[in-house]
């Protein structure tokens, strides 16, 4: 079935277009003295910039802010300064067939794409990409369901209708790695799932023809609200699965035949890119005039609001633009294998290595040779290298930072603070381990909140994201030291409570419990409170995994419901 995905056969012997011979990149001229080239600048020979190399960049979607770099690029000449004539291309345009990016660069009809991080299924499948920039540090993929569907857990899907991209053995079809990935962290079989992949259009999801779909959280859920909706998202990241997106790839046909030309584009792109973070209005005004969106949603305060949605998944000022982390790429990469998609991957081959920028140092050699002030030089590079040297030193501290950064992203939850549902199931593992190892009692609190979805529907959602940090902080108060609260999800929180038996657990919930119907949410004209209702569970000795230790808590929470709510089970 995995062969289907995306089977040409020869297709990396694609010949070389007329555009890849006109190109001659700089670095080619390496060996003619450098004077000349300045000389030959002096001298404004125009008629290099008549000879610009034609190259295609292919998007995987419509033309909308998620690829304002590019247009950034062509807006501020960053590809007319590196000779370059760009076109950029969607993949949807009313009355052609669609294309698919992987498809049009493997085949030689364009040099550059953007994909997701699937790729790298095609790139064990032999055909011959290879990544030039990661723009997204994150995947902004999500799913999303709407909160009349009642449900905000991929756990709670049952038989709802669902659209996903998930294996059918239908030939040439797409498969989403992360949803396969998200799935499983879930604990949910994909053929258990009535799925049907032909509806995952909005109109499906309003019309309850589906329940969940597939979106993206830069816009999907902006356009639900403005269609008068309440979306729900759930994300990968509250599984644990943190992939790229917005991979900028190219064909190894490209690396190998011009060489400098990847390294311009990339370069060129990259600084579009920023630009693009820093100044989202004017390149938004731009793809306005130059690449009309595509429907009635897509206006100004559309773009805007995905310029802004955005920054969160590109971290600009954080993350170096473009940053590729081999690591991070092994990580995913080792998924997709446990995935069973891929058995084997090459990131030698797949993730493109940019010349060190120290080695580029050869190249000015003949120049300075050639004068008498050597000692002059010799003394200057010296202090050169040693400045290098330090903002080497300083860009791996800030690498280093970067990345601390990203770890704490990846285990907490950006709304409370509090550890997310990934960080849950590590630390209730490692618990459940040494509770066995040292014959320790450990119990599981499980709590949700009262009729939440009336405080938000009365209130607003961001009065209710403030419930759920004040419930966050007030429940924190009461536990120990010992204990791990996390958001499970949703309006949900799970403690871990290590060597506790369950009297001592029940004694913490109902603390927790009091504390809550005694804490004031203050509103401007009044204030609200508001209840819990909590599920204990103690470890047994034939609980054979965690998750009978949570769903024996579940079901204690559900009869806590059940019961009237405000109250605690075990
Ligand atoms: P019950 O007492 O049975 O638990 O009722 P409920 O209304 O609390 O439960 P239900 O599962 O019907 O609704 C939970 C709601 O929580 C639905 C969803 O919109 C909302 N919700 C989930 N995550 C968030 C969030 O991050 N912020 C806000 N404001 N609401 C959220
Ligand atoms: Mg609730
Ligand atoms: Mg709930």
């Amino acid at each position: 079935m995995l062969q289907a995905v995306l089977a040409w056969p020869g297709c990396w012997a694609a010949p070389a277009t007329g555009v890849h011979r006109l190109y001659q990149h700089p670095d080619k001229n390496k060996k003619w003295p450098a004077l000349g080239l300045i000389m030959a600048l002096l001298l404004g020979v125009s008629a290099l910039a008549d000879e610009r190399t034609e190259v295609t960049l292919l998007l995987p979607w419509y033309h909308q802010f998620q690829f304002a770099g590019y247009y950034a690029a062509e807006k501020r000449g960053y590809y007319d300064a590196a000779g370059l004539d760009v076109t950029i291309v969607p993949s949807f345009v009313p009355g052609e067939l669609p294309r698919n990016p992987i498809e049009e660069v493997v085949f030689g009809r364009a040099e550059f794409g953007v994909a997701r991080t699937d790729l790298l299924i095609h790139h064990a499948q032999d055909l011959p990409v290879v990544v030039l920039a990661n723009i997204f540090q994150r995947s902004p993929l999500i799913f999303v369901t709407l909160e009349r569907y009642g449900f905000s857990r991929l756990e709670d899907i049952g038989d709802r209708p669902v659209a996903l991209t998930l294996p059918t053995g239908q030939p040439g079809e797409t498969i989403s790695a992360e949803t396969l990935a998200t799935l499983r962290q879930a604990g949910i079989e994909p053929d258990s799932l009535n799925n049907d992949r032909s509806h995952w259009q909005l109109d499906d999801l309003i019309e309850g023809r589906t329940e969940l779909i597939p979106g993206f959280t830069t816009d999907t859920p902006h356009i639900l609200r403005q269609m008068g909706e309440t979306p729900v998202v759930i994300s990968p990241r509250d599984y644990g699965v943190d992939f790229y997106g917005g991979t900028l790839f190219t064909s190894e046909a490209v690396l190998r035949e011009q060489s400098g030309l990847a390294e311009d584009f990339k370069a060129a792109s990259l600084s579009g890119w920023r630009y693009a973070m820093a100044s989202p209005e004017s390149v938004t005004d731009y793809l306005l005039e130059h690449y009309p969106t595509r429907s009635e949603h897509h206006d100004r305060t559309f773009l805007l609001q995905e310029a802004a949605a955005m920054h969160d998944y590109i971290q600009p000022d954080l993350i170096e633009m473009g940053y590729i982390n081999r690591q991070r790429w092994d990580q995913i990469a080792t998924v997709h294998q446990d995935l069973g998609l891929i058995t084997r991957y090459d990131l030698e081959r797949f993730l493109y290595q940019p010349e060190l920028p120290g080695t580029r140092l050869r190249d000015l050699i003949p120049l300075f040779g050639s004068l008498a002030v050597v000692l002059f030089l010799v003394l200057g590079l010296s202090s050169w290298l040693h400045a290098k040297n330090r903002r080497l030193q300083l860009e791996i501290a800030r690498r280093r930072e970067a990345e601390d950064s990203l770890r704490v992203q990846a285990e907490k939850d950006a709304l409370t603070g509090l550890d997310n549902r990934h960080q849950f199931h590590h630390q209730i593992h490692t618990a459940l381990a040494e509770a066995r190892d040292q014959g320790l009692p450990l119990s599981l609190i499980m709590m949700d909140v009262d009729h939440f979805k009336a405080i938000n529907d009365s209130h607003g959602h961001l009065l209710g994201d403030r419930v759920l940090r004040d419930i966050a902080h007030v429940a924190s108060q009461e536990i120990r030291g010992s204990d791990h609260i996390s958001r499970f999800g949703g309006e949900e929180f799970a403690i871990v409570l290590n060597n506790t038996p369950l009297q001592e657990a029940r004694q913490i919930a109902e603390r927790i419990m009091q504390a809550c119907r005694q804490h004031r949410v203050h509103l401007d004209d009044g204030s609200l409170h508001y209840t819990v209702s909590i599920g204990i569970a103690e470890l047994q000795p034939d609980d054979s995994t965690v998750e009978d230790l949570i769903n024996r808590a579940d079901r204690c929470l559900y009869q806590a419901k059940q019961g009237g709510r405000d109250q605690v089970r075990c």
